[in-house]
């Protein structure tokens, strides 16, 4: 996993000699954004910078034993002003939904990214599509800039790598990926800790969601694609919040003979977030980018501003069509 290192001492340089920091996390956030942004906060504060952390969407309590995650605020008032925003896992600044306003006013920019169309509008671009998270690339960061790892910012950076690998089991996983793993170990991160916490608890009604979801299971005639379906009655009656949906697409593309899974999630009566998984480098990206979304080859996801049958409709069939049938 190589980064250059020029991009890296520039940021490096921008978190000693800066003062102001706004940290940002995606929308719909995931253990790896979650984690980046916590992991950030520690080490900035640790400088005795001021530092605004944000997640647009909030902290799932699955995060919620993240160090510094009590302090992750939802929003920024208008006008605050800040030296450098950063950005993480976020493939671009609409993923920051409402707070893009406030990045945007910030005059340098620092993006740290693994997803591969991220970086285009930074003033310094810390992209590397091999790494397998995010974290993996801060940790980078962190070392060029001379910030310790203690447990806090380790515990924080593997939850990021063992959450976008889930649990290590995905193809972005490299020998690289387990040496980090081991180091960040070795600096104080309990595995067995974030295990319990993120695998190992779950809330009564992620739980119900999940079996409400698995239920609506279908294939096509040959099982090449399968797809379940989350309806906002369905999010009413587990009451279940939209980040109680992770996790639930792995069980559809887990099923025998799948090469295209996908999660539909009615967000409102006029837009579907569509979760696609594949496998075997089919790149399902490309489906996600014809609706306006992205992610990773394997990994992506999109919105439909259309109701839930007709999203399932329209993406059914672009999948069917980029599988050549
Ligand atoms: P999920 O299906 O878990 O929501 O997302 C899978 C991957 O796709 C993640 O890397 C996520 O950041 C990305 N993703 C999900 N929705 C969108 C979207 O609307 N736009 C972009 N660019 N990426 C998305
Ligand atoms: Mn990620």
């Amino acid at each position: 996993m190589n980064l250059n290192n020029e991009p890296l001492e520039t940021a490096a340089k921008a978190l000693r000699s800066k003062t102001r920091f706004l940290v940002v996390g995606h929308v719909n956030p995931d253990g790896d954004c979650l984690g980046c942004v916590c992991a950030l906060g520690i080490a900035l504060q640790r400088l005795g910078k001021s530092v605004v952390a944000v997640s647009p969407d909030g902290v799932p309590e699955t995060y919620q034993f993240l160090p510094l995650s009590e302090s992750v605020v939802q929003s920024v008032a208008d006008g605050t002003p800040f030296d450098v925003a950063i950005i993480v896992d976020c493939e671009g600044l609409d993923r920051t939904g409402p707070v893009e306003q406030s990045i945007r006013s910030c005059d340098f920019l620092i993006e740290i990214d693994h997803h591969p169309g991220g970086g285009r509008e930074s003033s310094v671009c810390l992209v590397n599509p091999s790494a397998a998270a995010t974290g993996e690339i801060l940790l980078q960061l962190f070392k060029v800039a001379g910030i310790r790892i203690d447990g806090d910012i380790a515990t924080c950076l593997l939850v990021a790598i063992v959450t976008d690998t889930g649990s290590f089991r995905f193809s972005n996983v490299q020998s690289s990926t387990f040496r980090t793993a081991a180091e960040l170990v070795e600096a104080g991160a309990s595995p067995s800790e974030i295990a319990r916490n993120v695998y190992e608890t779950r809330s009564y009604s992620s739980t119900k969601l999940l079996g409400l979801a698995l239920s609506t299971i279908r294939t096509t005639a040959d099982g090449r694609i399968a797809w379940a379906s989350i309806s906002q009655q369905q999010m009413a009656e587990s009451s279940a919040s939209g980040a109680e949906t992770e996790g639930i697409v792995n069980y559809v593309r887990a099923v025998r003979g799948t090469e295209v899974g996908l999660l539909f999630r009615e967000a409102t009566n006029n837009a579907t977030h569509v979760s696609l998984r594949s496998r075997d480098g089919l790149d399902i990206s490309q489906v996600a980018r014809l609706f306006g979304g992205g992610g990773h080859s394997m990994a992506a996801g999109c919105t439909v501003e259309r109701p839930l049958t007709d999203a399932e409709g329209l993406v059914l069939d672009a999948v069917r069509k980029w599988m050549g049938f």
